[in-house]
């Protein structure tokens, strides 16, 4: 048996030749002429000259050998609805998607704006376009009127994809005032709005821009729309970052490169098989919504559950009665979600029989040990981390246990694992720019060039924007920056340890906001804690930690408050060193989070030490920040 370590020697020394043998894994129309152009750095065209197609590689292969075989499960939770649709089924919609968005004038290079809640036709959107080859640019539903205009401003759509309504706990929440309201606000007009009324929320159609879907469905249903072939290196898609750190990117993915890229992943990181079924409880107005919602799933020829509701919802126990129902084998969430159940009877686990299960991926931000064991245990199945951005499309740190004549390797609870195949990672100096090779040195995560298929082409419309940001940012070095801070223990596991925003400098010691979260969240009281570096006059920095307790009662009082934050002191001490002790642990019951459950640590930062919080038009819940202004303004 090969060592993992060989098997990704190679795939970056042979770097071609590895490629070459991953693109056997979708269908070309016109095979690739060349593997990596790496003739103008940083960018990278992947592929060249191969001509293909996501929808044909995601539905229409299978459609043709499998026809039958589940490809969409619906399941809404919100509404108590279900769908299923076959890979025949989901191509004739598909194909009639593409045939109204054809008859509206949409083609190839157009975009085309989807704008809503977690259902099948958000799903025939996407895929309609691929098959057009219309560049899709999928918004969160969640996202208000603002957020919207300016990706509408920045993806200039031609067309908009929308619906009357989502539903979030039970209740409807209307996208269509939202949406006439973006359209106002945003300069760009789109020519068409396609509504899909759900039924769920009344509103006034805009005479001559807005379209009804099942009135087009019903006229233009059993229309072929022949997939396009498309140069591996045409745009398939782009979507925003998350803004955790400050205004959203535009990501501008390719289409051969994604699809080689899902294809691999889905079989050598995920171990998904044709037939089977995977379920991702993600949302598509995410990057893993995209890769493993929609495409990667669908590519590697598995059923794929797109789910509308709470995760606790009827109860806490809904997603494991899904997993038993449809036998699935992989499963991806994210901690937040986890932390969510975590709070919930772990009996809600143990009802349903989850012997189908293989493993559950977890991505999106850290992994904290005790979260990890908790659903480890709870569910008696591996637990696999896995590191990436939106930038990247798909894992850059995981374990990659399914490789035929690779030993698998043990994973490392709080590493989300080693670099990916096709990835030169390196950690590098922040300062010099140097390379860090031993271990446990702390540095910056940073991607070689090139950077392999599947990863960001350019920031949409501003290939500028691409190169200033990604890969000037360490003395001078061509490197692509993952703004991730991270050690390297001496097996190669590599741990992440905060932003390199939010690096902390207590009288010259330099800390991972992680580091000191992931201590704090060891005291059994705590459920979640974030850490933020607040400016000190005699140290330069200090921490500071707003945490959740699993229990509120234990800080009802002042005097308990400062008992236990004593105790919490203490955990740090013992672990990391006073160095590292919060200079006040306050207890919150929320903390500030972008929608997409990511910690706002910027947000609270900036409120700690009394400036304006910024751009947050990506925040779930506005009053967290509140609630910690209050409990700083005595403190601070
Ligand atoms: P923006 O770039 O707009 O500030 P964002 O970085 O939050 O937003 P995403 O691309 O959704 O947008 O998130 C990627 C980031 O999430 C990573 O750079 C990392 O900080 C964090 N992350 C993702 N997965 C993990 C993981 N498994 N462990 C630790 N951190 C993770
Ligand atoms: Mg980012």
């Amino acid at each position: 048996m090969q060592t993992y370590a060989d098997f990704h020697r190679r795939s970056l020394v042979e770097r071609d030749a590895f490629w070459a043998e991953q693109a056997q894994r979708i269908d070309w129309q016109t095979p690739p002429q060349q593997i990596c152009d790496t003739s103008r750095p940083p960018f990278a065209r992947w592929f060249v000259g191969g001509t293909t197609n996501l929808c044909h590689n995601a539905v229409d292969r299978h459609a043709a050998q499998r026809p039958t075989d589940r490809a969409l499960i619906w399941v809404s939770t919100e509404t108590n609805q279900e769908r299923i649709y076959s890979f025949a089924e989901l191509q004739a919609e598909v194909e009639c998607m593409a045939a109204i968005l054809r008859e509206q004038g949409v083609g190839k290079g157009d975009r085309v704006l989807v704008y809503m809640p977690m259902i099948p036709e958000a799903a025939f959107a996407m895929l309609a376009c691929a098959r057009i080859g219309a560049i899709h640019s999928v918004v969160f539903g969640g996202f208000a009127s603002g957020s919207l205009a300016t990706r509408i401003e920045d993806a200039t759509p031609a067309l908009i994809v929308s619906a009357d309504a989502g539903s979030r706990g039970g209740k409807v929440v209307p996208y269509k005032p939202l949406l006439d309201e973006a359209i106002q606000l945003s300069s760009h007009k789109p020519a068409k709005v396609l509504m899909v009324n759900r039924g769920l929320a009344a509103f006034e159609p805009v005479a001559g821009r807005d379209l009804d879907y099942a009135a087009a469905r019903a006229v233009l249903q059993g229309t072929r729309v022949p997939c396009e072939w498309l140069e591996s290196n045409s745009p398939s898609y782009t979507l925003y970052t998350s803004g955790t750190t400050g205004k959203p990117k535009g990501v501008q993915r390719d289409t051969g490169g994604y699809a080689v890229a899902l294809a691999a992943s889905m079989d050598y990181v995920y171990g998904g098989k044709a037939g089977e079924t995977y379920f991702s409880t993600s949302d598509i107005g995410w990057v893993v919504g995209h890769s493993y919602i929609i495409y990667g799933p669908l590519i590697a020829g598995m059923a794929t559950v797109m789910y509308e509701g709470l995760p606790i919802q009827p109860d806490a126990g809904v997603w494991w009665s899904l997993v038993e129902r449809f036998k699935v084998t992989v499963m991806f969430s994210a901690p937040t979600a986890v932390r969510v159940l975590k709070k919930h009877d772990p009996a809600y686990l143990k009802k349903y029989d989850l012997s189908s299960l293989r493993a559950l991926f977890l991505a999106g931000e850290p992994l904290d040990e005790p979260t990890a064991r908790w659903i480890s245990e709870s569910l008696g199945v591996p637990i696999v981390d896995n590191y990436w951005q939106t930038e990247t499309g798909w894992p850059l740190l995981s374990v990659a246990n399914h490789i035929p004549g690779v030993a698998p390797m043990p994973t490392r609870f709080g590493s989300p694992g080693v670099p990916m195949f096709g990835y030169d990672v390196r950690l590098l100096d922040e300062n010099t720019g140097l390379e860090l090779t031993g271990a446990d040195q702390k540095g910056v995560l940073t991607i070689r060039y090139p950077l392999p298929p599947g990863c960001l082409q350019t920031v949409w419309g501003d290939d500028e924007r691409f190169v200033r940001t990604y890969w000037t940012g360490i003395s001078g070095q061509q490197v692509y920056s993952t703004f991730d801070w991270g050690v390297r223990d001496a097996d190669g596991y590599t741990f992440i340890l905060g932003r390199t925003d939010d690096v902390i400098n207590v009288a010259g010691h330099r800390l991972g906001t992680r580091e000191i979260e992931e201590s704090i969240s060891s005291h059994p009281a705590v459920a979640e804690v974030a850490v933020v570096g607040v400016a000190d006059q005699l140290k330069g920095q200090v921490a500071l930690a707003f945490a959740v307790l699993r229990d509120a009662s234990r800080a009802a009082t002042p005097e308990l408050a400062k008992a236990l934050e004593a105790e919490v002191m203490k955990v740090v001490d013992g672990q990391l060193g006073a160095v590292a002790r919060p200079a006040r642990v306050l207890f919150v019951s929320v903390l500030p989070k972008t929608r997409s459950g990511k910690l706002l640590r910027r947000a609270l930062q900036a409120v700690a030490e009394g400036r304006d919080p910024g751009d947050l038009t990506t925040i779930d819940d506005p009053s967290a920040l509140a609630q910690a202004k209050a409990l700083l303004a005595p403190a601070v």
